[in-house]
C-alpha cells in the first residue's frame, strides 16, 4: 500500500487541494497526523475533503481546541483568535467529526501520533532527546508525527543507543528496511522551514520507502480569505515566508 502522509493542513484548502492534485495516482490511502483546523479560512471545505478520502486521521492540538477539548488559553494570542473564529465558523457535523478522531492509531509496526508518543497531542519532537524518550516508550519501526511543521526524520542507532537528526531528501526515497525511525512529512498548510511550499510524503510499505515531495499553491488566495476574514496579520504574512 501506498499512503499520503499530510499533517497540519490547517483550513488552508488552496494548499491541501494542490497536495491531493500533485500526489494523484501515487497513493491509496491518506494518513493525516492532525490539526486539519486552526489558523486557516477553510475549516469546512477541508474537514469535508479530509473525510471524503479513504483515510485515517487522528487528532492534533487545534482540533482539539476548537472542540472544547483543549484550554484555548494555552494557545498563544493569534492562534487563539484564529481557534475562537473557526469555533464559530465550523458546521456542527465537521465539530462531531474533529470528536471522533482518535489521538493514536496504530497499522502493523507503524504508529500515527500529532505530537510524539509520550504526548500524542501535545509534545514537539524537535531534538534528539525528545526523539529518544519516544524511541524507548514503544515498540514502533515507523512512527509518523507532525506538529512542528518541520520536515525532519529522527532515526535510531541500536548499536550506539542513541538517535541522530536525519535532514529531508526531496529526490530520493528513503530506505525503512531494517530502521527504527520517527518521521514527519512537515506541514502542508502552514510550513516552518523556510520554504512556503506545502510539504507532505508518501509512505510505501511494499517497497518500505518514504518519499519527501513539496508543492507550491496559490499563497495568495489563502491570504485575501483569511483577510476577509479577519484574521490575525501575523498569521497571513508567515504563509508566504514559511516561517
Ligand atoms: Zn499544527
Amino acid at each position: 500500500m501506498r499512503y499520503l502522509v499530510i499533517s497540519d493542513i490547517h483550513a488552508n484548502l488552496p494548499a491541501l487541494q494542490s497536495v491531493l492534485m500533485d500526489a494523484a495516482g501515487a497513493y491509496d490511502m491518506v494518513w493525516c497526523l492532525g490539526d486539519l483546523v486552526g489558523y486557516g479560512p477553510n475549516p469546512n471545505q477541508c474537514v469535508e475533503r479530509i473525510a471524503s478520502l479513504p483515510s485515517v486521521v487522528i487528532a492534533g492540538n487545534h482540533d482539539w481546541g476548537v472542540i472544547g477539548r483543549a484550554d484555548l488559553l494555552v494557545f498563544n494570542t493569534h492562534a487563539r483568535q484564529a481557534l475562537y473564529w473557526t469555533q464559530m465558523e465550523l458546521g456542527e457535523e465537521y465539530q462531531e467529526y474533529l470528536r471522533s478522531l482518535p489521538a493514536t492509531v496504530r497499522v502493523g509496526d507503524v504508529l500515527l501520533a500529532h505530537g510524539s508518543v509520550r504526548d500524542p497531542i501535545w509534545e514537539y519532537v524537535l531534538d534528539v532527546h525528545t526523539a529518544q524518550v519516544s524511541f524507548e516508550l514503544d515498540t514502533f519501526q515507523v512512527c509518523l508525527v507532525g506538529h512542528t511543521h518541520i520536515p525532519l526524520m529522527f532515526e535510531w542507532l541500536d548499536a550506539r543507543n542513541e538517535v541522530r537528526i536525519l535532514l529531508p531528501d526531496w529526490e530520493a526515497p528513503v530506505q525503512l528496511e531494517g530502521r527504527r525511525l520517527i518521521v514527519n512529512p512537515g506541514s502542508v498548510g502552514q510550513p516552518r522551514d523556510g520554504d512556503p511550499r506545502a510539504s507532505y510524503g508518501i509512505l510505501d510499505t511494499d517497497a518500505m520507502t518514504f518519499q519527501y515531495r513539496r508543492v507550491a499553491y496559490p499563497v495568495e488566495i489563502t491570504q485575501e480569505q483569511m483577510r476577509a476574514r479577519g484574521l490575525p496579520q501575523r498569521l497571513i504574512d508567515r504563509l508566504e515566508l514559511g516561517r
